[in-house]
């Protein structure tokens, strides 16, 4: 026999789980439920290809009122020692980390089902046990079968086990609190609500007194084993999707639609997909872009780690795809480049666009709701599926700077409200709503009464790379690129700034020598109304915050240089020339000039290098205007 210790972080899980989570915890027995269906799923599998390992499929529950124990039994797949050690000893998933952070910061009601979506079921028989013990044989192999036991506090014993059929039975010793889960009524509430739809009967022994006084101890199957994904809509309660969604999602709580497809001729297959109703927390962690929607054949479970049956654009969607043309012997190999795997996904991603174009339609709230959830994964397709580009441009949402903060338009909306003179669909990229709309080089389009699109997703500026065009309308980034007017008023600017141009040329030259290291070009622009001055980019430029954001991901990065553009009709560019003609090199000057470019690196949101100088000269410039 060894002792050994939990890893830090799984020990750190084990004392969450047994001091601070109280409610629900019936979901213990849904969990290890699912760890033995999928263990069975594995088994299954294997006796695909192997039939002398199949045998008849089932989980037993076994409660026992005499020693307070209750048993889930499977005979699936097994563990071998160092399976048991590595699954659930030692695990070293992303997800734990994750989910502990999140229950430190939540401390949320919700919190035991946070544990399914992490991965770390298993340990929610910590809820309600005292000590649980796992015996288990690995299926179709000769490794000896193994006992696992533990208080879960800090160590476990693993030892050799007598167990000769393969598979793995759990014992859970229930605190004394927690003799409930051994009432038949309870355990097969719990089966029901949560667990109907296992493919594999989940049996209890059911015990009746005869005449005789003796006992009569019969099999009884708790669940109905339907797959629901093969039964009509019209026929599933909003229950029923519930539970199975909360099964496919691992319990990512409420969905916000479901989509049945049932598809005939060239590719045959049904299909039940939910569109959750929140972002899961580790939508971005690579443990929940391994996992896909769950693929079935005929009704036996292949995969769920087929990442080819929906784009990775869509990866929110959870559910169950059944092929009906598939081998049963598919492998996993097989399926990665696949002809039938591909005419799903095709129908899939149709049909789930469509869906949403629908919902975009007639529930535009409930579609808003949706996409602030998931919007940013779903514009990754306007960068990545050309085939579909244009629908999920249609579908794409964006604050403006005439929404309320919060409210977002379409691009069909945006044009719509173009005023006649219009002619591109303007946007600025930024962090957020607060350091884009306070940017002085949208002045001059406020002043027209032209709306811009608020891109603050980081991602945006990746995508805006394939928008091109939206209903033969050019896209225009405000910070990128020269200003453009038309017309009459264009003849004016340009006048306007070719006259600046001389006018100017001591300051602008002053300007140009001291901000050499960051500025490529000092000059001129008609996009200002209110303040002296602003940065932008070229047309093909990366913005600051991108250079942020990669420099943050420790990406080697040359600094870009920006363009100081100058509002020719300030008075204080007036004020600086004349200072400028006076005498270029004075402190004096400098100050202001450092002042007037410290100001729009404000104004866009970005940091300025020395804010200790700032504060110093504005002190001065204060005390100034107040002699
Ligand atoms: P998850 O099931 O989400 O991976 P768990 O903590 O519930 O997380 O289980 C950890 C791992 O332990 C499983 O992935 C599986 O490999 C193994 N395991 C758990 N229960 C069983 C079982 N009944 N039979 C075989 N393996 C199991």
């Amino acid at each position: 026999m060894a002792k050994k210790q939990f890893k830090t972080e799984v020990q750190q899980l084990l004392d969450l789980v047994i001091h601070s989570l109280y409610s629900n915890k019936d979901i213990f027995l849904r969990e290890l439920v699912a760890n033995a269906a999928d263990a069975i799923d594995k088994a299954r599998f294997e006796g695909l290809t192997n039939p002398q390992h199949n045998r008849e499929w089932a989980i037993r529950i076994e409660p026992d009122k005499d020693n307070k124990t209750l048993k889930i039994i499977d005979n699936g797949i097994g563990m071998t020692e160092d399976e048991v050690i590595e699954n659930i000893g030692t695990i070293a998933k992303s997800g734990t980390k994750a989910f502990l952070k999140q229950l430190e910061e939540n401390k949320n009601v919700d919190a035991p089902e946070l544990i399914g979506q992490f991965g770390v079921g298993f340990y929610s028989a910590f809820m309600v046990a005292d000590k649980v013990v796992i015996e288990t044989k690995k299926s179709a192999s000769d490794a000896p079968a193994v006992r696992w036991e533990s208080t879960g506090s800090g160590s476990y014993d693993i030892r050799e086990s007598a167990k000769t059929e393969p598979g793995t039975e759990i014992t859970v010793f229930l605190k004394e609190a927690e003799g409930l889960y051994l009432e038949d009524w309870k355990i097969s509430e719990i089966i029901h609500r949560y667990s109907d739809f296992i493919a594999y009967p989940i049996i209890v022994p059911h015990v009746t007194v005869n005449d005789d006084k003796t006992e009569t101890v019969e099999d009884k199957v708790l669940n109905s084993q339907k797959a629901i994904w093969l039964r009509k809509p019209s026929e599933i309660t909003e229950e029923e999707y519930q539970s199975f969604f909360a099964h496919v999602s691992h319990g990512q709580g409420k969905y916000a639609k479901a989509i049945h497809i049932s598809a005939e001729g060239t590719s045959e297959f049904k299909a039940l997909l939910f569109i959750p109703e929140v972002m899961p927390f580790n939508m971005f962690m690579p443990d929940f872009q391994k996992k896909g929607l769950q693929l079935y054949v005929k009704r036996v479970f292949i995969t769920d780690e087929c990442k080819e049956l929906i784009p990775d654009y869509l990866r929110f969607v959870k559910g169950v795809v059944d092929s009906g043309d598939l081998p049963l012997n598919v492998s996993r190999e097989i399926l990665q480049d696949n002809a039938i795997i591909g005419r799903i996904q095709k129908a899939i991603t149709g049909k789930v666009l469509g869906e949403l174009k629908k919902m975009q339609e007639s529930e535009p709230e409930a579609y808003k709701k949706f996409f602030k959830e998931f919007g940013k994964v779903l514009k990754e397709g306007i960068h990545t599926d050309y085939t579909n580009q244009e629908k999920i441009k249609a579908l794409a949402l964006y604050e403006t700077m005439n929404t309320p903060a919060g409210d977002t338009v379409s691009l069909a909306e945006y044009i719509k409200a173009m005023p006649e003179n219009q002619k591109d669909i303007y946007y600025i990229t930024g962090d957020s709503r607060a350091h884009i709309e306070s940017n002085p080089a949208l002045e001059l389009l406020k002043s027209k009464g032209f709306d811009v699109l608020f891109m603050t997703d980081p991602i945006d500026e990746w995508v805006m790379q394939s928008m091109f065009q939206y209903e033969k309308k050019s896209f225009k980034n405000v910070v990128k690129g020269e200003f453009e007017l038309e017309g009459e008023e264009k003849d004016a600017a340009e006048k306007l700034i070719a006259d600046a141009k001389e006018k100017f040329k001591i300051l602008t030259e002053k300007l140009q020598k001291k901000f050499d290291s960051s500025v490529k070009e000092v000059r001129f622009t008609s996009r200002l109304v209110e303040s002296p001055a602003c940065l932008v980019g070229d047309e093909h430029s990366i913005s600051p915050q991108m250079e942020r954001l990669f420099k943050a991901m420790n990406q080697e990065m040359p600094s870009t240089k920006r363009i100081l553009e100058l509002n020719a009709k300030h008075p204080l560019i007036e004020k600086l020339q004349s200072m400028a003609a006076d005498n270029a090199e004075s402190a004096e000057l400098d100050m202001y000039a450092q002042l007037l470019y410290d100001q729009a690196l404000l104004a866009e949101g970005s940091p300025i290098e020395d804010s200790l100088a700032f504060s110093k000269n504005l002190a001065k410039v204060m005390l100034k205007s107040l002699d």
